[in-house]
């Protein structure tokens, strides 16, 4: 985490366009499907391990990376920074009125924080110029995007040259659990690679796209041995 956030003050320091996903067991398998999407994974300017299952398949190929960098919480520590460094942070995505939620959540926890625009995720292509041209005025150092994957990182693929903004993240349900609406598994399950688990229970309908973390350890144990 620590290495993660260095690298993202790198990135606003350098102030050239980047594009920073957070990758999950349930994304790579996505990928395996997605061309678009493996792409982008592939170009990103940083790939964080947002899940245990990424650090468990990293340690059994032999890779070293020493913790999960969750989405939520490096977020959390971007607002950390930005609260300190004056960065300027804009919240694009979630349903209407949770961008909102998050922003005052994010103002009251880090004192002084500057979000510098909100706008939901729900929008039709039409909108789109207008969604960019609001971004770019409010001139960002960290975009974060919430539509979901693989929405957000198409999206910002296919606009972060024009968008101009340093940092530009997809960060899935982030804005929810900032807004209260949607809980994140407890601090012990956490530790215990378990939220996945907390997942599953809590929102059944995922049961279905969660079945590509069985496949992937599948996939995993299976490249290993070629
Ligand atoms: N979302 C959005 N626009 C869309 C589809 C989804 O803003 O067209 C939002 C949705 O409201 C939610 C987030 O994207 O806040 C996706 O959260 P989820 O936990 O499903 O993220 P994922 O697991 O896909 O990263």
């Amino acid at each position: 985490m620590a290495k993660a956030v260095k690298i993202v003050e790198e990135f606003i320091a350098a102030r050239k366009p980047r594009l920073i996903a957070t990758a999950n067991a349930e994304m790579v398998m996505m990928a395996q499907n997605d061309c678009e999407l493996k792409k982008i994974l592939n170009n990103a300017d940083l790939v964080v391990p947002d899940g245990a299952g990424v650090v468990w398949a990293a340690k059994y190929s032999g890779e070293l990376i020493p913790e999960r960098v969750a989405g939520f919480d490096l977020v959390q520590q971007i607002l950390r920074k930005a609260a300190k460094n004056n960065y300027r942070i804009y919240f694009f995505g979630g349903a209407p009125g949770i961008a909102e939620q998050a922003k005052t959540w994010a103002e009251t926890n880090y004192a002084g924080v500057k979000i510098v625009g909100v706008r939901n995720g729900f929008f039709a292509s039409d909108d789109e110029p207008r969604i960019i041209n609001e971004i770019k005025s409010s001139n960002p150092d960290v975009l974060l995007v919430a539509l979901g994957v693989p929405k957000q990182e198409k999206w910002l693929a296919q606009n972060i040259a024009q968008l101009g903004v340093p940092i530009a993240i997809g960060v899935g349900g982030t804005f929810d659990v900032m807004a209260g609406v949607v809980n994140r598994a407890p601090i012990w399950m956490q530790r215990a690679n378990l939220e996945w688990l907390y997942r599953l229970l809590s929102q059944p309908q995922r049961a279905l796209r969660m079945l590509a973390l069985p496949r992937f350890v599948l996939k995993v144990m299976s490249f290993k041995k070629h």
